[in-house]
């Protein structure tokens, strides 16, 4: 709407100042009249300006604006105007938010808001089944004073969110969620709770069963290379031509005792989080006795291994796991390098922490399968495995203990080259001497 505002001022003036001059030319007392006249006036707009300001005041919605005249009327109308148009925007946005919220409620997984400090801000239902938060009691406290849980604590001051936490539910052990948290705006924190309890079973019942068909496998097969030992032993009685298979028979049974013996290792490091034990170990000895092991696995192809060993950092954490993590790296630099070459071995630690590299000049791996190498009975090259009578667990075994050492594995490698394996260990986990 387009007002000319001057001809509605003029409109309601100029028929006042007329009846001013009249009354002045009736009274002779024109400057009274005046002032009279535009007395009046201010009182009639203070009047319209309070019936606004009332109106204002006690504003509802649907209450329509009091009548107003001339100028009035038009401010009193556009206010409503605005208000109305308001209303609408602030109703469509307010049904989106109704939407958004009813369908975050109905989410089976668990949202949770957090400002920049890590308190409540909002969260869904299933976040109250999943996690126990109570509304409205819970709404303002830290996130940390709710959910106890240690590896929790641990995993939100470090902030570093890429990979998920999976920890039991606070108020229901047989529970198990997985956390994964995304910074937001401001700082702000979504949490996402998913239930994984299915999955967590299902993993669980994996690894049982793998623990336990190795272990009753162990048995039987130990049994077996028993007679095969005492049939080798008399083959010349029985029948030499027996020899050949027999010997095979032993060498295989070998291969699956160090399989069984591998997988019931592994089966029991995932069982925990952490090392066994946490001594300071003495990593110079023990790469010692590993180094004259990895010498008597080499055997006349004759490596050269050299060995070089900081005596004044120990490592905190288990020594058979540590030993098991270190003669798998070493071997494997002797099984995969050829007759001759060199199996350069280090030990050292600095500010970052304490750092353990086997280094061949072996065969290499070529970079496409890096990523993969840790995996369970992963292989380059299943030919090459089943030459070196490796059970394509070892690397499997070195990440589970340096997960519970809280190190990390680095592989560089070049075919043809040589490997080099180097194992990180935080500062927190070197003991000086
Ligand atoms: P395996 O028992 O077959 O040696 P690992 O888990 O120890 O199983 O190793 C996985 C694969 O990684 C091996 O099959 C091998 O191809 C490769 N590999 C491991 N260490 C080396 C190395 N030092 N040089 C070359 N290849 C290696």
């Amino acid at each position: 709407m387009k007002h000319n505002w001057l001809g509605l001022l003029l409109r309601s003036l100029l028929p006042l100042i007329g009846c001013c001059l009249l009354l002045g030319l009736i009274t002779g007392a024109y400057g009274w009249s005046l002032a009279a006249g535009l007395g009046a006036y201010l009182i009639w707009h203070l009047s319209q300006l309070l019936r606004l300001h009332r109106w204002l005041k006690e504003y509802q919605p649907d209450v329509p604006p009091p009548d107003g005249h001339g100028l009035w009327g038009d401010v009193f109308d556009s206010i409503y105007q605005v208000q109305r148009r308001d209303q609408r925007v602030r109703g469509r946005l307010q049904a989106v938010i109704d939407r958004v919220q009813e369908s975050t409620a109905a989410l089976r997984d668990a949202v949770i808001m957090l400002d920049q400090d890590g308190n409540l801000e909002w969260w869904n239902r299933a976040a109250e089944t999943l996690i126990g938060l109570k509304t409205p009691q819970d709404s303002g406290q830290p996130i940390s004073n709710l959910i106890r849980h240690p590896r929790f604590k641990e995993y939100f001051e470090k902030g570093n969110f890429q990979e998920p936490l999976d920890i039991p539910s606070p108020i229901n052990d047989r529970l198990h969620l997985q956390f994964y948290v995304t910074r937001y705006g401001n700082n702000e924190q979504l949490v996402l709770v998913r239930n994984v309890t299915r999955i967590h079973q299902l993993e669980q019942m994996r690894k049982d069963f793998v623990a336990n068909v190795s272990h009753e496998l162990r048995t039987p097969l130990t049994v077996i290379a028993g007679y095969l030992e005492t049939l080798l032993d008399n083959v010349e009685e029985v029948n030499p031509r027996w020899r050949r298979a027999l010997q095979q028979m032993q060498q295989q049974a070998s291969r699956m005792q160090n399989l069984l013996n591998d997988l019931l290792l592994l089966a029991k490091l995932e069982t925990s989080d952490d090392p066994a034990e946490t001594q300071p170990v003495a990593v110079d000895q023990l790469l010692q006795s590993i180094k004259s092991d990895a010498q008597a696995l080499s055997g006349e192809r004759n490596h050269r291994i050299l060995l070089e060993a900081d005596p004044r950092f120990r490592l905190r954490g288990s020594e058979s796991e540590l030993r098991s993590a270190f003669s798998n790296l070493i071997f494997n630099a002797v099984k995969y390098t050829p007759a001759e070459g060199e199996i350069r071995i280090r030990w050292w630690a600095d500010g970052k922490g304490g750092h353990l590299s086997v280094q061949d000049t072996g065969i290499g791996i070529e970079a496409k399968h890096l990523p993969r190498l840790t995996e369970r009975f992963y292989r380059v090259d299943s030919s090459r495995a089943s030459n070196t009578g490796g059970t394509g667990l070892g690397l499997a075994i070195v990440k589970h203990v340096l997960i519970h050492h809280h190190a990390r594995l680095d592989i560089s490698s070049e075919p043809g080259k040589g490997s080099t394996f180097t194992c990180h260990f935080p500062v927190e986990q070197v003991v000086g001497r």
